[in-house]
């Protein structure tokens, strides 16, 4: 229902109510009040006539009567029949006789009074008068009517203005609300928004504004949102298109990073190689010196035959081969090795020994090996492995050679374990200070004057992160033990 019709139906109620009222109650009252109080008013007059009448009637003077009735009708113009009968019921007014007046059954407003006339308990006669009441209720009626006209009037003003003011102050204020929620829905906030007369539709002008504000700022932000999704969503599809490809390239460089690390870590080693290179080859020049001198007194004394110089030449040459194998060996030993292959662990610690067993024998190192007889294959870098094994032999060295202990030894196990394979290297060279087990392996630690410390983290990535396998340091009675186990490559 509608705002209009809501406001209309009461205001239509209360109307139809009030015309009931008017016509059924409050007209009809006031007519019948203004009769009765006109007709009592007549009473009275006709009471002082019949006084006046009674001595005219005992002294039967019907001349007087006649005058005085005749003039009370001509100054009563609503007195429209006077009609006065004796006790007997014979008319002495007017002379005519009529028919006694009697209550007018069509017109109503005519009223007929009859006022008895008695004297001394005596009944003299009775007077009857017509009254007119229709000039004394016109005004009454013109009244009635020009109330309910005002009463109307005053309701239709009342009507209007309600409705005006319900049209400016709520109707249209709402409807437009009502249009610029609509527009809202459709993401339009540009809605023009009503004025209202009323504080209440005011208020609620301005919570919908401020809301409507609130709504706009969060569309807002919420197209940002999504525009910085979407972008997010771009970059990171971006990437992981990318992703591989970054992944691939650092860990290509990562390795190559590592190569290079261990790659600096040998050649920091080649000064002790060249040592060792020394070493090897102190014996086979000894040896070399010795023929030289054989074949200067073989020439001196004339002993010299070509026996003894092809003998001499081939034990000379033999020796040169060997030297120049050892370059060879430590050549192959130092040369990185770029691919990740199966290989043979006991070859790969022989090779380590092989680089550095002379520095042994030199320092006096006894080096006791507990090899397999048969391979043990793994899969990883051959080359690397060694150095990782020389570098906890050549740490070996180092401890005994700092403890200066007498009778220096160094024991290498190589066992299979489950699926690994475990290499061991012991030695009794007093072990290693307490406190520092857990820096051991980290990269730059030592705690030797000339050290580098990376040996040990060369050994820690080599065998954990190149191998997959796990490295261990441990004190014993007279010296430390290192452990590198590497997974055996899986039987077929
Ligand atoms: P560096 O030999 O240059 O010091 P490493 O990483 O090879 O570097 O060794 C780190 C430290 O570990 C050494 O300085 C030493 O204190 C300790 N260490 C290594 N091997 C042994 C060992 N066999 N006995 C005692 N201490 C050792």
């Amino acid at each position: 229902m509608s705002l209009r019709a809501i406001l209309l139906l009461p205001l239509l109620l209360i109307s139809l109510l009030m015309g009931s009222f008017l016509y059924a109650k409050w007209i009809p009252d006031n007519l019948a009040n203004n009769k009765a109080s006109h007709l009592k008013a007549v009473d009275q007059h006709l009471g002082s006539v019949v006084e006046g009448l009674i001595p005219l009637l005992l002294g039967s003077e019907l001349d007087i009567i006649h005058e005085n009735l005749n003039a009370l009708k001509k100054r009563n113009t609503t007195w429209i029949g006077i009609r006065l009968v004796d006790a007997e019921g014979k008319q002495l007014y007017p002379l005519v006789t009529t028919a006694p007046p009697s209550p007018s059954l069509y017109n109503p407003d005519v009223q007929t009074l009859q006022k008895p006339i008695s004297y001394l308990d005596t009944q003299l006669g009775t007077l009857y008068v017509q009254i007119d009441l229709t000039p004394t209720l016109k005004n009454a009626r013109k009244e009635s009517r020009e109330l309910t006209i005002m009463l109307y009037g005053m309701l239709a003003i009342m009507m209007t203005t309600i409705i005006l003011l319900a049209e400016f102050a709520v109707r249209r204020p709402v409807s437009q609300l009502a249009k610029a929620a609509k527009r809202i829905a459709q993401m339009d906030y540009d809605a023009p928004l009503p004025k209202s007369l009323s504080h209440e539709v005011s208020n609620l002008v301005d919570s919908f504004a401020a809301m409507r504000d609130d709504l706009r700022a969060y569309h807002v932000n919420l197209h940002h949102e999504i525009a910085e999704r979407k972008e997010a969503e771009q970059a990171l599809k971006k990437l992981n298109a990318t992703l591989e490809q970054r992944v691939g390239d650092e860990l290509a460089k990562n390795r190559e990073k590592d190569h290079l690390l261990i790659q600096q870590s040998r050649l920091a080693a080649m000064g002790e190689m060249v040592h060792n290179i020394a070493h090897q080859w102190r014996q086979p020049l000894n040896s070399l010196g010795l023929i030289v001198s054989n074949m200067h007194d073989d020439f001196r004394f004339n002993t010299m035959t070509p026996e003894t110089l092809n003998r001499d030449v081939a034990a000379v040459r033999h020796l040169i081969e060997r030297m120049s194998n050892t370059i060879d060996d430590f050549r192959e030993f130092f040369r990185p090795d770029r691919e990740e292959s199966q290989f043979d662990l006991v070859e790969a610690t022989r090779d380590a020994i092989a680089i550095i067993e002379a520095t042994f024998k030199n320092n006096h190192i006894d080096l006791e090996l507990d090899l397999p007889p048969h391979p043990l294959l793994v899969t990883g870098f051959h080359n690397q492995y060694a150095q990782a094994v020389l570098n906890l032999l050549a740490n070996a060295k180092e401890s005994i050679v700092a403890s200066k202990t007498g009778s220096g030894r160094t024991r290498i196990t190589l066992r299979e374990q489950a699926s690994d394979a475990v290499l061991s290297v012991e030695d009794n060279g007093g072990g290693i200070p307490q406190g520092i087990l857990p820096k051991l392996f980290e990269p730059y630690f030592t705690t030797k004057e000339q050290g580098s410390g990376i040996g040990l983290y060369m050994v820690k990535m080599i065998v954990e992160r190149n191998m997959h396998g796990k490295v261990g340091a441990m004190n014993l009675e007279h010296g430390a033990k290192f452990t590198l186990s590497v997974p055996l490559y899986p039987a077929p």
